[in-house]
């Protein structure tokens, strides 16, 4: 399973990697250990931001604690303790990336996941937040009970929206069983200019 969760966390690394530049905004919707917080924090550096949201202390700790001996523990980074479900009560500024890691904190309470209902009222927001050329990046569980039927739920809700709008790619591990993670992302359009080629 570790094999398959780095093989999808990293790959939604390089999609943020291709676009997210020192000084930006970034957001963190499920932080965890704080793998994914510490890989925004690098790309965003000390003059940027990065606003990561979890529901239990635990994550927080361990992500501060990630984040000191990474050396990136400063101004740039908010750690909010409340559900990714109230972003906009914290972020109201325009951001680059955002990674949502779903499911359950790897060596932490396996109940305490994330559901349907409120991943999708937070997928909406960031990508509400998302400035044009900006990325989103998902990754999903479907081994675990709900996981399954919250991957075909964020599946479907990100195949709707418009194709002019944003660019949706879904990747999954080919050679691996169908429970294995996937990875979603989601790109923000640039506007294009009137009279320039579709
Ligand atoms: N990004 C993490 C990392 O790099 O280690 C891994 C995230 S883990 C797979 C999923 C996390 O989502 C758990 O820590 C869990 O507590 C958190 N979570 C569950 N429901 C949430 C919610 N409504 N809002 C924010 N975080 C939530």
């Amino acid at each position: 399973a570790s094999i398959n969760w780095f093989a999808a966390a990293k790959l939604g690394h390089y999609f943020i990697e291709e676009v997210l530049r020192p000084g930006d905004a970034a957001l963190d919707g499920t932080m965890g250990n704080g793998h994914d917080t510490l890989a925004l924090a690098r790309l965003v550096g000390p003059g940027g931001k990065v606003t990561a949201f979890d529901i239990q202390s635990q994550a927080l700790e361990n992500t501060q604690t990630r984040l000191n001996a990474a050396g990136v523990w400063d101004d740039r980074i908010r750690l909010v303790l409340d559900g990714h479900q109230h972003i906009k009560k914290y972020v109201t500024s325009p951001i680059r990336a955002a990674i949502f890691n779903l499911g359950y904190l790897p060596g932490g309470d396996h109940g305490m996941i994330t559901r349907t209902e409120t991943t999708l009222q937070a997928l909406e927001q960031a990508l509400d937040l998302l400035v044009p050329g900006g990325r989103l990046v998902v990754v999903v569980y479907p081994g675990h009970c709900g996981g399954d039927q919250e991957k075909e739920a964020v599946e479907q809700k990100m195949s709707g929206l418009a194709a002019q709008q944003f660019r949706v790619i879904k990747v999954n591990l080919l050679n691996r069983p169908a429970t294995a993670p996937g990875v979603i992302m989601i790109e923000k359009a640039v506007a294009k200019r009137e009279g320039t080629a579709p």
